[in-house]
């Protein structure tokens, strides 16, 4: 047993400003949603490009909130990458809307254009019409979103990208300009969540970037019960409501919506770590360069996973591909083997269309870049916080762990000598 610090596979930083920040709010006058919301919202907005941002509770409500409303309901269906979150295909599950998950590239857990493509020629041969898309941008890296966007035009469908691990990533076009994710240049919405483990945090939190304003105010609707206050901005109301819109106490709910509220205490953190965004992208960016650098040595059995070299990645994971079958030891092994090191390890993800719910719906699937990348996988330590010498340990520990004897008895081998385990 090793008595080193443990490092856990991910954590947030919190800093004396942000606690600073939080007390101030907590001193104020408002705890629930007043005056830092909006802040906080304007911020993200600015920092993404885009319209507009409306926050609420977490990442999973976000992506709910942003497929109500692009009118996702029961006579509808969205495309998912099967590599994800369960999030990303419960939302549009909780509208009622069914899921059709698409296969990803087996070396980046990505879904590309040829994936959404052949999703897309699945549902047309069953005579179904997809009408969402839903890229999530794995480990903070995206795929060539231009060419989705391409092919989700075609096909009349919408975009909401799941940024929830990409905040801070650029994207850029071949020849075109460098844009943010958030911006949705290439989309409709982008979700992002502010869950502890992610690049900035707001405790619990998320948010949508809108391209149109329109949109947002959909979102804010459905935040907040489906009521509407200001009955001047709002056309279609009952005329059974005409006499109220006068009065002082006027609220109209057209149609029903949710309590997605965030706190001004969430968003006065999530406005401190905002700021902070930069800063922490350089350190995640120095540590995954470290992480290339020492796993090179352990190659080809462990390698990063594959890169896109359209995207300039905040990175949410440091994630590998390990050939299990070549080192002879399970990735359950491994990951205890790290664990008996105080090192802590993640599958990102379990491929959602083998979840027992969707697999008594969809039936089973066959997926092959799926499952080739979900065999492989593994998150190592990656957050603020952590130095290059955790690093070196990590790797360390990790050609220790591949190397030593496995407990069906099998000899396992030196990856850094090459010698005979
Ligand atoms: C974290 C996450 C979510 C959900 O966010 P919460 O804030 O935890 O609800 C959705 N999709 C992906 C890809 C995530 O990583």
């Amino acid at each position: 047993m090793s008595n080193q610090p443990p490092l856990p596979y991910g954590r947030h930083a919190i800093e004396q400003d942000d606690c600073d920040a939080v007390l101030e709010v907590l001193r104020g006058d408002w705890l629930t949603t007043g005056p830092i919301v909006g802040e906080f919202e304007r911020a993200l907005a600015k920092r993404c490009g885009a319209a507009d941002a409306v926050s609420c509770i977490n990442g999973t409500a976000a992506l709910h909130l942003a497929c109500l409303a692009l009118g996702l309901d029961s006579d509808a269906t969205a495309i998912v990458p099967a590599v994800t979150f369960l999030a990303t295909a419960n939302a549009p599950r909780m509208t009622g809307a069914e899921v059709v998950f698409a296969d990803v590239d087996p070396e980046s857990g990505l879904m590309e254009a040829r994936h959404l493509e052949d999703a897309i020629a699945r549902m047309l041969a069953a005579g179904r019409r997809p009408s969402v898309v839903l890229p999530v941008h794995l480990g903070g890296q995206c795929a060539d979103l231009a060419a989705i966007a391409a092919v989700a035009r075609r096909s009349g469908l919408a975009v909401i990208e799941d940024a929830c691990h990409a905040l801070g990533t650029v994207y850029r076009t071949s020849g075109g300009a460098p844009t943010a994710i958030g911006s949705c240049t290439h989309s409709d919405l982008t979700v992002f969540s502010f869950h502890p483990v992610k690049t900035i945090t707001t405790g619990e939190g998320g948010a949508v970037t809108a391209r149109e304003a329109a949109l947002a105010q959909r979102l804010r609707q459905q935040r907040g019960h489906g009521m509407v206050r200001d009955g001047g901005a709002f056309e279609d109301h009952e005329a059974a409501f005409e006499g109220d819109l006068a009065n002082p106490w006027y609220y109209e709910m057209p149609e029903i919506g949710f309590n997605y509220r965030i706190s001004d205490i969430n968003c006065a953190l999530g406005l401190s770590q905002l700021r902070k965004l930069d800063r922490f992208a350089a350190l995640r960016r120095a540590l995954v360069e470290r992480y290339d650098r020492r796993l090179a040595a352990l190659a080809p059995l462990v390698r990063p996973v594959k890169r896109n070299a359209d995207a300039i990645p905040v990175w949410h994971l440091y994630s590998v591909l390990i050939d299990f079958a070549a080192i002879g030891k399970t990735r359950g092994e491994v990951m205890r083997c790290l664990q008996d090191h105080r090192i802590g390890s993640q599958v990102h993800y379990i491929p959602v269309h083998r979840q027992p719910y969707y697999r008594r719906r969809y039936g089973a699937l066959s997926l092959p870049g799926a499952e080739a990348y979900y065999a492989r996988t593994l998150s190592l330590p990656l957050y603020i916080g952590m130095t290059a010498a955790d690093v070196d340990r990590v790797v360390d520990r990790l050609a220790d762990c591949i190397a030593r004897p496995s407990a069906a008895g099998k000899a396992g081998r030196s990856l850094v000598t090459g010698a005979a385990g």
